[in-house]
C-alpha cells in the first residue's frame, strides 16, 4: 500500500518543488512509515487510518490488478475488521470500562462468527433497530475464503461493490450516532501506535478510497477511478526517481 505525501521540511524551507518533493510511502498494518526525501529530510507518518479502510483500499488495489480472489477476500476481511471496530465505538458509547471490554474481547478475538454475534446484538441495543445482514453475501464469502473459487471480474467487482456499500452504511450510521466514541477509538488506537513508532512527527488521514472520516464519500466506480489516477501518479513518481538514481551513477 502506498500514499503520496510532501515533505513538510522543504515545505517550511520554501524550496518546495511539486513535481519533485512528493514522497511515495509505503506502508503495511503497523501503518507507520518512515522515509527520507530527495534533499534527505526524514519523514515519519503514522497513519490515522484504521485496519478496515487499509484492507478495502488493499482489495481495490487487487480489483484494479486484476487479482479478482484477492480483492474479494480483502474486502470480506475489511468488513469483518469494520465489525470489530464497531464493537469498540458501541462498548465506548455504553460506557464500558476499558478492562471489561478487554477482558470479553480475549474471548472472541479468534473467531469472527463470535464477533459477528457481538456486533449484531451490540447494533440492536445502541441503535435500537435490527442490523440488514445480507446472508448472501456472506455464502458467497465463504465460495471465495474456504473454498479458494477464484470470482471472475464482475462477479469480484460486483461482491467488492456491495461491500464497500454496506460498510458505507455502517460507518455512516456510527458518525451519526456515536461520534464522539468513534473519535475517541481511533484517537486511542493511533496514540497506542504513535507510541512504537520511531519518531511520530505527523499523523496523515490515510488512503482516501474508503474512509469513516470522508463526509461526502463517491460512489463505488468514482473512487476506484480516483485510485486509479492516484495509482498513475505514484508510478511515474516512481519512475522519475530511479531514472534520477540511474543518472546520479553515470
Ligand atoms: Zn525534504
Amino acid at each position: 500500500m502506498q500514499i503520496l505525501v510532501p515533505c513538510i521540511d522543504c515545505l517550511n524551507q520554501g524550496s518546495f518543488d511539486q513535481n519533485l518533493d512528493m514522497v511515495v510511502l509505503t506502508y503495511y498494518s503497523e501503518r507507520s512509515v518512515t522515509a527520507r526525501c530527495r534533499n534527505g529530510h526524514e519523514i515519519t507518518i503514522v497513519l490515522r487510518a484504521q485496519l478496515f479502510e487499509i484492507l478495502i483500499e488493499s482489495g481495490a488495489n487487487a480489483l484494479l490488478s486484476g487479482f479478482t480472489l484477492e480483492a474479494a477476500v480483502s474486502f470480506a476481511t475489511g468488513l469483518e475488521r469494520l465489525y470489530e471496530f464497531a464493537i469498540k465505538v458501541f462498548c465506548e458509547h455504553l460506557q464500558m470500562p476499558k478492562s471489561i471490554y478487554e477482558e470479553m474481547f480475549k474471548h472472541v478475538t479468534r473467531q469472527s462468527e463470535r464477533q459477528l454475534g457481538a456486533f449484531l446484538f451490540l447494533y440492536a441495543v445502541v441503535t435500537k433497530s435490527s442490523y440488514a445482514l445480507d446472508e448472501k453475501r456472506i455464502t458467497e464469502r465463504n465460495k471465495f475464503v474456504h473454498r479458494g473459487e477464484i470470482p471472475s471480474p464482475l462477479v469480484a467487482k460486483s461482491f467488492c461493490k456491495k461491500i464497500f456499500e454496506e460498510a458505507g452504511t455502517l460507518v455512516d450510521i456510527l458518525n451519526r450516532q456515536c461520534f464522539k466514541s468513534v473519535q475517541r477509538v481511533i484517537a486511542d488506537e493511533v496514540e497506542s501506535r504513535r507510541k512504537t513508532a520511531p519518531s511520530s512527527r505527523m499523523t496523515a488521514g490515510g488512503p482516501p478510497f474508503f474512509s469513516i472520516s470522508t463526509q461526502n464519500r463517491g460512489t463505488f466506480e468514482q473512487n476506484l477511478k480516483a485510485l486509479e489516477g492516484t495509482r498513475r501518479l505514484i508510478a511515474e513518481r516512481q519512475g522519475s526517481s530511479r531514472s534520477q538514481q540511474i543518472s546520479s551513477y553515470v
